[in-house]
């Protein structure tokens, strides 16, 4: 099947309807809803970025399992090169749609399972590395988008997940079955899950061995009988159901559309179950998977920084302060920030190296330290965003206001800009900005692919801390 286009995908989406529900009401078709279609016209992008002859060495990649051409998102990695286009890619991306465009999530489920199933299949004479390869010879084929879903409730956060009062609180095991597992738990914040064609569902930490019954990974169309999907709440988002320009960005919305996923006893054929039970290969593919989406992180935040940083220094210029020393010192500042992000990801993907299967991953230590640093310069970034705009920012007048017949004046005569400039053009790059800066979408870059703590724990281990005790004691003279 040749590569779908976006319009193709969001066609292909209206044929597969799926239980969802937001602000309380179940929605009829997941691609004409106002809370949704941002996000699927920035889902869409990923799609027509595979058509786009400029870009086509970002978009398009070779099949290891077919030879066919396939969109990049749905590519195992199997060079360092593979990495670092994979950046170069999100980062494109990002400055196309100024937000999540979410088709990662699934892109680095599909590359962790495929080496941990080979490595498991090795030490353990399990078959799940052939399954998933026809898993996803079955995604590139169909150039199916699946969701990456991880993150589980977790309830008592200090109890493992066979010791929580409520079982349900990590997805688990409740039957199995001569025809398949039978599934029952959630997954929450889940980028891109109501627009997505399939589910592949991963463990969300480390286990024991009396967390045999949480090891489970495995894939289910959207659809499945069960999957029922909550969409979540953003800052403003009733400004989508209003339309006009103060919803910021109003084509491709906020973040990545994340949304509850819940599994009310879902049933998954075995040739769909790639880990069942073997508890200590949970962690492995929950770090690899982990690695790989803060690969991601100086890609597609650098991509939605650079029109942050945009959006800051055309308002300069709006506001006539564009030649002030403070204001080029900011701007400086912001771009060294984001380049040193996008850096970090390109050094965590140059360092890549193979693994038994073929596949390449990027280096953990420095995909931690690229996600660890999100966490702190996006927020900067943001900071100096907000400080050259002014506290426009916050108090502006609606459109509405500006399209008043009595109050538009007023509006259009004290919020012009330096020069000619008309009053719109500074309302919409503020709102662009408010929706970019002041609203959920930092919380996505403390948290997505791991709230910080988590890189922390990888990078201490990673660290080699005794190596560099050596190192010491030799140059002392202590050895
Ligand atoms: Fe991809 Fe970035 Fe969205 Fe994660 S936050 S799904 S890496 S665009
Ligand atoms: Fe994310």
């Amino acid at each position: 099947m040749p590569l779908m286009t976006g319009a193709q995908y969001i066609e292909s989406l209206k044929k597969v309807p799926i239980e969802v529900y937001a602000l309380g009401e179940r929605i009829a078709d997941r691609t004409e809803h106002p809370l949704i279609r941002p996000h699927v016209n920035a889902a869409a992008e990923t799609y027509n970025l595979a058509h786009d002859a400029k870009f086509s060495d970002l978009g398009v990649a070779t099949s290891n399992l077919s030879g066919q051409p396939v969109n990049r998102f749905t590519h195992i990695h199997h060079s360092a090169q593979d990495l670092v286009t994979k950046v170069k890619m999100l980062r494109l991306l990002g400055q196309r749609t100024g937000s999540c465009f979410q088709r990662c999530v699934g892109f680095d489920a599909m590359n962790a399972l495929y080496s941990i199933t080979f490595d498991m299949d090795k030490a353990k004479g399990t078959q799940y590395h052939g399954r998933f390869r026809d898993y996803l010879k079955f995604v590139q084929d169909n150039d199916l988008m699946p969701d990456g879903a991880m993150t589980d409730p977790k309830g008592d956060r200090s109890l493992a997940p066979s010791q929580q009062h409520d079982p349900d609180q990590y997805l688990h095991i409740v039957e199995r079955r001569q025809d398949g597992v039978v599934i029952r738990g959630a997954k929450i914040h889940q980028s891109g899950a109501v627009n997505s064609h399939e589910v592949i569902a991963m463990p969300t930490r480390a286990l024991g061995p009396d967390d045999k019954d949480y090891a489970i990974a495995c894939a289910v169309p959207a659809n499945a009988p069960g999957m029922v999907y909550i969409f979540g709440r953003q800052t403003n988002d009733t400004r989508k159901i209003e339309g006009g320009f103060d919803q910021g960005n109003a084509s491709y919305g906020l973040v990545g559309g994340e949304a509850t996923v819940v599994f009310d006893n879902v049933l998954v054929p075995w040739e769909r179950v790639f880990l069942a039970g073997e508890a200590e290969y949970a962690g492995p593919l929950v770090e690899r998977f982990a690695a790989f989406h803060r690969q991601n992180y100086g890609g597609c935040k650098s991509g939605v920084a650079d029109v942050v940083i945009g959006a800051a220094a055309a308002l300069a210029e709006y506001q006539g302060v564009e030649k002030a020393p403070h204001i080029r010192d900011k701007l400086t500042e912001m771009m060294l920030l984001s380049e040193t992000l996008h850096a970090c990801s390109l050094a965590c993907s140059s360092e890549g190296k193979p693994t038994p299967s073929g596949a390449y991953v990027v280096d953990y230590m420095l995909a931690n330290i690229t996600k660890q640093n999100v966490t702190r310069y996006i927020y900067e970034i943001y900071r100096l965003a907000q400080d050259i705009a002014g506290g426009f920012l916050a108090t502006m007048p609606s459109e509405r206001d500006l399209r008043h017949p009595r109050v538009g004046p007023f509006v259009e005569k004290y919020y012009r800009g330096a020069g000619e400039v008309p009053a719109e053009y500074r309302l919409r790059l503020g709102r662009l900005l408010e929706n970019m800066t002041c609203s959920i979408a930092p919380v996505e870059s403390m948290h997505g692919a791991g709230s910080p703590q988590a890189q922390r724990v990888m990078i201490l281990r990673q660290g080699d801390l005794e190596a560099k005790k050596r190192l010491a004691r030799k140059l002392a003279g202590l050895e």
